[in-house]
């Protein structure tokens, strides 16, 4: 199955990558984090990314996409994936939608988690990560990047939705709910594309 995970920040994403792919047998692959490791690991990417992330905009298109592509084309990609915060612009949906192509396949789904704008701040200010055994917030988890963030989603990602709806691929998912009720949700649609797909 070749799946995209689309929402906001804090919605919620990251859990539901890690279930859903575990459970599809697939590489949950998400952008943030592989960008993340090559902050920390200071490597050519991450000096790219850095300035971008902090200020909670988005990473060029060409990095990005670049980056993506190379990911696919790694051997645990072939038989499907779970994409999470990416595509996040049209523009790279565009070209994830042509190296598709280009291969022989194409996207299954795309699962939407939504979540209001209230609780996503609610989240965020209140997320902390484990570094080296130390609770941190993360740089752009801070009040005015968040804001930033959300305001990057509303202009840049969220045409994205219509997008897809007009590819009638997107399933949207209520992401207040608990984890394992999104789960659960998540999975039937999911069991229902793969019997579709058997049909
Ligand atoms: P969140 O979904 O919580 O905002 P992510 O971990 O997905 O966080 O992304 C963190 C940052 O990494 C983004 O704010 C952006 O700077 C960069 N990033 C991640 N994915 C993409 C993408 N597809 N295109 C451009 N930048 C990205």
């Amino acid at each position: 199955m070749r799946v995209v995970l689309l929402g906001p920040p804090g919605a919620g994403k990251g859990t539901q990558a890690q279930i859903i792919a575990g459970r599809l047998g697939v590489p949950a692959i998400s952008t943030g984090d592989i960008f993340r490791a090559n902050v920390s690991g200071e490597t050519e990417l991450g000096l790219q990314a850095k300035s971008y992330m902090d200020a909670g905009d988005l990473v060029p298109d060409e990095i990005t996409v670049a980056m993506v592509k190379g990911r696919l084309a790694e051997p645990d990609a072939k038989g499907g994936f779970l994409l999470d915060g990416f595509p996040r612009t049209i523009a790279q949906a565009e070209q994830l939608r042509a190296s598709l192509t280009d291969l022989g396949h194409a996207l299954d789904c795309v699962l939407e988690l939504v979540v209001d704008e209230e609780e996503l701040v609610r989240r965020l200010s209140g997320r902390r990560m484990l570094v080296e055994g130390q609770m941190v917030q993360r740089e752009d988890d801070k009040p005015e990047t968040v804001k930033k963030r959300l305001a990057v989603y509303h202009d840049q990602t969220e045409p994205l939705i219509e997008w897809y709806k007009g590819k009638a691929l997107l399933h949207r998912f209520d992401g207040t709910r608990t984890p394992d009720e999104v789960h659960d949700r998540i999975r039937a649609t999911l069991a229902t594309k793969r019997l579709e797909d058997e049909l």
